[in-house]
């Protein structure tokens, strides 16, 4: 499904329903499930339908078979399970109708509507719709089932993905993102990492679909984070399929080559064979687009047998048509007029409808090449009429899209006036020398963002990232704010604990800072926060987190960092702050430097809980105070047991 000819741009956005459709199948597919599914049969067979769905199928077919008579009345929950199993299992080939018939029998023999497995039974036979009047009433059904469910609950967050599928399946995409947001931000609060992944896929796509590339890599970058941090693997070989899939749809091929080739590498490091075969085909596609035909073929001959050894019919008439347009490439028409008949053997109604245009445009181009003008013609006249059919849908979408932006575009700009306010009045606080402690200065970056998500939801405008962002990042510097840092910095904690890893914390406070502000004005402070913030990023690790931890005071947590290389980080930064340059109007000569004191402490003298480890960073940071500022100090309780601590 190429579509990256400038003749067929339009095509290329079709792809983001393709890759809807994958998302669901797959990205669900990668973790365990979003509804909390008990049944022995379904938590058993689950992995497999990932891995293999093929032999997920025969086990659960064999698993029916095995049953006694009668086991639909006696063990309906069993049954029902293994129908669950080959719903998945059917949607992972892209097999709609059997997906269909299997949520149905499951669907038959539960009778409790809010059992999580029902749920789940529920989902796969709404997944499996692709055109907008089934779609409709399924989502009706989706409905119905939410209103008995407690709103908030994990089950409501996960139908409330699946409608957030549904509506970008039937070009809502204001809908969508509305549903998909809402959901990201619940299972965020309520610490349910699987339908988090799934909103967030959701949303990148969703985002992609609208041309709005940038946000969609930032979202799913945000993920990519969060999984590495938590040892996800296979949601981070999802994550960054998605990210490469969403670069090449921005035309960023050599990226978007990288990042699947990272992704394959995980899923092979996994035994995930399907998901190495899946970054392999999209190889295939990026080097068609950069013409580096060899490459492509060499990717693609390596998707071709899993995928044919898998039998996921869809995916493998795509790389056959991918193998199409190299042979034609190569200058062998007559193999690739043969390859594309055998792919429209049934007119692509056994495909994906949008993988079907471009296999006629090829075949058209193939023919032209044998002078075979009658043939050809044919097939540009279905491609046109497809490619029509698209455009139709996609200008719908692509009005929505415009609408929302613009919306978007006046919610913003009345945020940034509402935020200059707010940063007024903290301004004039500051300026009437009233003691404000970090306590203050984060309380009123709790209120800011407090006022602000109060405001965007009163209103009820078709508001985007704003929610999600406003609700983790620190709008100033762009780190994770306190709350997010916070959450982060548990979990990383909590994972250095479980695998007895060292990690170290470190409290940061600039040194002066009100001197800063009150020579070259709150802006100039800013700007030093902002840059400090920018600088920082490039010189940590992608595991590490630093974020903001109120005022001038920010916290970095390193994970798998010793004392002596943690140590070796903060002198880094220390070096990155001092060549910041204040931006000040007079008194250049005598400006201080910008330095800062920081505060150490690890998990190696015991520290269970981040409370108690960043305590001890702070008692640290007090004595670096004590000590005359522009120093580093080592929590006391580390002390013992470390090197002796060292004056920056
Ligand atoms: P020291 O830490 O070395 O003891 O002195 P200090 O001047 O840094 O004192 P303290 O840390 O208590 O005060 C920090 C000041 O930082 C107070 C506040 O005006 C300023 N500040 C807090 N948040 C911001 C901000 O977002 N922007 C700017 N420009 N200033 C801020
Ligand atoms: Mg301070
Ligand atoms: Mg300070």
């Amino acid at each position: 499904m190429g579509g990256h000819g400038s003749n067929h741009g339009t095509l290329a956005r079709n792809c983001a329903a393709a890759l809807l459709l994958a998302v669901w199948a797959l990205g669900d597919a990668a973790h365990a499930s979003c509804f909390d599914v008990r049944e022995t049969a379904f938590r058993e067979l689950r992995p497999l339908v990932q891995r293999n769905p093929n032999r997920a199928l025969a086990e659960a077919n064999a698993r029916i078979a095995a049953l006694p008579p009668g086991a639909a009345r006696h063990e309906p929950h069993t049954l029902a399970a293994l129908y669950a199993v080959q719903a998945r299992a059917y949607a992972q080939m892209t097999l709609t109708h059997p997906q269909r018939a299997a949520a149905l029998a499951g669907l038959a023999l539960l009778h409790n509507p809010t059992s999580p497995l029902r749920l789940e039974l529920l989902a796969d036979y709404a997944g499996s719709f692709t055109s907008p009047a089934p779609i409709t009433h399924a989502l009706l059904q989706v409905k119905q089932a939410r209103a008995l469910l407690r709103p908030g609950s994990r089950s409501d967050i996960c139908l409330e993905i699946g409608q957030g599928f549904m509506n970008m399946l039937r070009n809502r995409p204001t809908a969508a993102i509305r549903e998909l947001t809402q959901a990201y931000m619940q299972s965020t609060a309520h610490e349910l990492p699987e339908a988090r992944v799934d909103a967030s896929e959701g949303l990148a796509v969703a985002l992609r679909s609208m041309g709005d590339g940038h946000e969609a890599l930032a979202l799913i970058g945000r993920q990519i984070r969060w999984d590495k941090a938590h040892h996800a693997s296979d949601d981070l070989s999802g994550g960054i399929y998605f990210k490469g899939e969403i670069l090449r749809s921005m035309g960023r091929y050599h990226q978007a080559i990288a990042a699947f080739k990272q992704s394959s590498a995980i899923s092979s490091a996994i035994g995930d064979r399907q998901g190495t075969a899946y970054s392999n085909l999209r190889i295939c596609e990026a080097d068609i687009a950069l013409k580096d035909f060899p490459a492509a073929r060499s990717a693609c001959d390596r998707a071709a047998p899993v995928l044919i050894a898998g039998r996921v019919a869809a995916m493998i008439k795509e790389t056959h048509v991918q193998l199409a347009k190299i042979d034609l490439a190569e200058g062998h028409p007559v193999r690739a007029v043969k390859l594309l008949d055998r792919v429209l053997d049934h007119h692509g109604a056994d495909m994906v409808a949008f993988t079907v245009a471009p296999a006629y445009l090829a075949r058209a181009e193939a023919n032209a090449a044998l002078h075979r003008y009658a043939a050809a013609y044919r097939d540009v006249r279905t491609y046109l009429r497809l490619y029509q059919a698209h455009n139709r849908a996609n200008q719908t979408r692509l009005r929505q899209a415009l609408e929302i932006r613009f919306q978007a575009r006046q919610e913003f700009e009345r945020n940034a006036v509402l935020r200059r306010k707010l940063r007024a009045a903290a301004d004039k606080a500051s300026k009437q020398k009233e003691l404000m402690r970090w306590m203050d200065a984060a309380g009123i970056a709790g209120a800011l963002a407090i006022a602000l998500l109060s405001y965007i939801l009163i209103t009820d405008r078709r508001h985007r990232r704003q929610l999600v962002l406003l609700a983790n990042e620190d709008p100033l510097t762009r780190v994770p704010n306190r709350g997010h840092t916070a959450q982060l910095a548990s979990a990383a904690l909590a994972a250095a604990i479980e695998h007895s890893r060292p990690l170290t914390v470190v409290l940061i406070d600039f040194d002066y800072f009100k001197t800063i502000n009150d020579r070259c004005g709150h802006a100039a402070g800013d700007h030093v926060l902002q840059e400090f913030a920018r600088l920082s990023r490039g010189a940590l690790r992608t595991s590490d987190i630093l974020g903001r931890w109120g005022g001038e005071e920010f916290l970095l947590v390193l994970p798998d960092a010793t004392l002596d290389s943690a140590l070796a980080t903060v002198e880094r930064l220390r070096l990155l702050a001092l060549g910041i340059q204040i931006p000040c109007p007079q008194d250049k000569l005598d400006l201080p430097r910008v330095t800062f004191s920081a505060g150490l402490a690890t998990t190696a003298d015991g520290a269970r809980t981040l409370d108690e480890i960043v305590a001890r960073a702070d008692a640290a940071l007090y004595e670096a105070k004590d000590a005359g500022r522009d120093v580093v100090r080592v929590s006391r309780a580390c002390a013992q047991s470390a090197p002796a601590p060292r004056r920056a």
